[in-house]
């Protein structure tokens, strides 16, 4: 490959802009340009950005360039990358897309952006979401929906939404996002880019702004599953700061990208393809862009196995239970005292400690999530305890059954990401269930705290003139990252779909 022109910088991937940066070919300051620049062009489009960091990425770049050149490069060094503002950014506000949270600035870096800084990426800004992490389509983020790149009329998904989008239009050659339900996978399966959620407690969580904590977990978003590797590389391991976080030891993800997978025991789940009640209807065009994978796996070796995952239809309901539960404990410290937004009172001098908070919380939270702290609540009060939250435990239990018996016959499963693809802003915004409905397909996962990606598959035009992106979801046993992202190497070295770009 000839070295790329400035205009073409934007579009590298990270293993190439890597390549590049260690030649010398191009500097991290002619890198991080280009990208502020394509952000400058694009954004005003897309808003996937709720706070760039231009000065900050500029001097980051600067001293990454002479790490470069005292020989002390990582493989990441003087690679920009946006971060979900979910994530604490040391001396950078950190918003969660939350009024609760405006002016809020971290005086720490979360574990893994810690990680990242460390290998010398470049901080380019943070990236827009459902306020707190609740959502799925960006819509719910307190200052601005983001656009999706293929259709500005359309959502990108969510929650990680803005990371999705900036990495589709090239406006970051990788992000960072967290996934509780589905917020890494489902907005790459909607923006048509490679995200990878990783085993709960593979990445720490030190510094991710909690939503459920039994659910959350940070993973990248990027353009391939190369790409997803060499990012995992660098946040994953123990971090003896979160009690969750696995010891056992990072394997070498890059060097797991045979692209062999003859022998592989693939699963398709018959719940992840149904018409029937639990989904508001699989798009034909989804079901045909992932059958289609399916084949292309099975011409590249494995060997199809149809599985069933009976839980499946409870997942949604248990779901919905739970990480609502965690919320309502997890955002109980906005009190108005400890961080961000504080209620001043009406100037009349009255109110109590009680008033300031309660209009504190009324102020400063979105609708959605006032309705998930009044679920969990309530799912949590004395009297219902019983019948919501501990049923809802005993079902995860069994979902985590389901999959640890279908892992014994297969070595991992293959699934759409979402029955749907990016929708019209505006059409579920109104109807709750009909918008968790788009995740009926990613949420076990977390309920079992199991690894998956979403991989771009194809193109699905049934309810768009132009074509929305498909993912096709792999999932598999506890920390078999190497393994999934391996397929998806396999997937990507025959197929040009995580090629595509949109025209933006
Ligand atoms: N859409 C799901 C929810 O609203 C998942 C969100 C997420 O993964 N953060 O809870």
């Amino acid at each position: 490959m000839s070295t790329p022109t400035a205009s073409e910088l934007w579009q590298l991937s990270v293993a190439e802009a890597s390549r590049l940066l260690s030649n010398r070919e191009i500097s991290s300051a002619e890198l991080t340009d280009a990208c502020l620049e394509r952000v400058a062009t694009v954004d005003g489009q897309i808003s996937a950005y709720v706070t760039v960091t231009a000065d900050l990425a500029r001097q980051q770049a600067a001293d990454a360039d002479r790490r470069i050149a005292a020989g002390e490069a990582e493989y990441l060094t003087g690679i920009p990358m946006q971060i979900k503002d979910l994530l604490c950014t040391n001396g950078i506000p950190t918003t969660c897309a939350s009024a609760m949270l405006a002016g809020y600035v971290p005086v720490y870096d979360a574990t893994a952006v810690a990680r990242l800084r460390e290998q010398g990426a470049v901080l380019l800004g943070k990236g827009n979401m459902d306020e707190f992490g609740m959502g799925s389509s960006t819509e719910n983020s307190a200052f601005f929906p983001t656009r999706n790149p293929w259709d500005t009329g359309r959502v990108p998904g969510g929650s990680s939404g803005g990371s999705a989008a900036a990495v589709a239009a090239g406006a970051a050659p990788f992000a960072l996002g967290t996934d509780t339900g589905g917020s890494i996978r489902q907005p790459a399966s909607f923006c048509g880019v490679t995200g990878l959620k990783p085993t709960y407690g593979r990445v720490s969580r030190y510094g991710l702004v909690a939503y459920a904590s039994s659910l959350d977990q940070v993973g990248p978003i990027a353009r391939d599953a190369a790409d997803c590797a060499l990012i995992l590389q660098a946040i994953a391991g123990h971090d003896p700061r979160d009690a969750t976080s696995l010891p056992d030891p990072v394997p070498d993800y890059s060097a797991a990208l045979t692209g062999d997978i003859s022998g592989l025991r693939l699963g398709v789940p018959s719940e992840y393809f149904a018409e029937g009640p639990g989904s508001d209807g699989m798009d034909p065009g989804v079901r045909a862009a992932v059958t289609a994978a399916i084949d292309q796996l099975a011409a590249l070796g494995a060997e199809i196995r149809r599985v069933s995952l009976p839980t499946t239809e409870y997942a949604l309901a248990c779901y919905y239970i739970i990480a609502p539960s965690e919320c309502s404990a997890n955002l109980a410290r906005y009190d108005g005292v400890k961080y961000g937004y504080s209620y001043q009172g009406d100037g009349q001098g009255d109110g109590d400690m009680w008033e300031a908070m309660e209009r504190t919380r009324q102020h400063g939270f979105g609708p959605e999530v006032k309705r998930r702290i009044m679920l969990g609540a309530f799912a949590l009060s004395s009297g219902y305890y019983d019948a919501y939250y501990h049923k809802a435990q005993q079902v995860r239990t069994l979902i985590r059954q389901d999959f640890a018996r279908v892992f014994q016959e297969v070595d991992a499963l293959a699934a759409p990401v979402s029955p749907v693809v990016a929708f019209p802003i505006g059409e579920r915004a109104d109807d709750p269930v009909r918008m968790y409905l788009v995740d009926v397909y990613t949420l076990p996962v977390n309920m079992a705290g199991l690894p998956a990606m979403s991989v771009p598959c194809g193109f699905a035009r049934s309810n768009s003139d132009q074509g929305l992106p498909v993912g096709l979801q792999l999932i598999g046993p506890h920390l078999s990252e190497p393994n999934l992202l391996n397929i998806a190497h396999a997937y990507q070295q025959a197929t040009d779909w995580h090629r595509h770009r949109p025209a933006i």
